[in-house]
């Protein structure tokens, strides 16, 4: 199967697999515990938050932009086949984002997304985890 795959579909995988081995996540979570949030890992809260804080209701997601259709160079770099599968595969994704972050909303939690192309100002980023804890 894996040899079918065309190249934009492998490297979206192995954008995959590095962000949810490592980078975003472990930068996300250093932040966080830097600044002395404890906080739980791969939880089976809906939509499986990368970071949830039960006492604060506050779940974090880290999304590829990519894979979520994020506005923005990295999220509308558009793929050189298959464009409809990525197209309906990204479709996808955001409207179940968009169902999660909702389920949040009704059950009075709070939800922050940090998407990938946020993660370079990490001090930027430290505030605004910060604020988001905090609140
Ligand atoms: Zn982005």
């Amino acid at each position: 199967v894996v040899d079918t795959l065309t190249r934009e579909e492998r490297s979206a995988r192995m954008r995959l697999i590095r962000s949810r081995d490592t980078k975003p996540e472990m930068l996300v979570r250093r932040l966080v515990h830097a600044m002395g949030y404890r906080y739980r890992l791969r939880t089976r809260l809906c939509g499986r938050p990368d970071l949830a804080f039960r006492p604060r209701k506050k779940v974090i997601f880290v999304h590829g932009c990519f894979w979520h259709g994020h506005d923005c160079k990295l999220g509308a770099r558009p793929p050189k086949s298959r464009v409809d599968f990525w197209a309906r595969k990204i479709a996808a994704n955001r409207r179940r984002d968009a169902e999660v972050s909702r389920h949040y909303g009704d059950e009075g939690w709070r939800c922050l997304v940090v998407w990938e192309c946020q993660l370079k100002d990490t001090e930027f980023l430290g505030r605004q985890l910060g604020s988001f804890l905090d609140a």
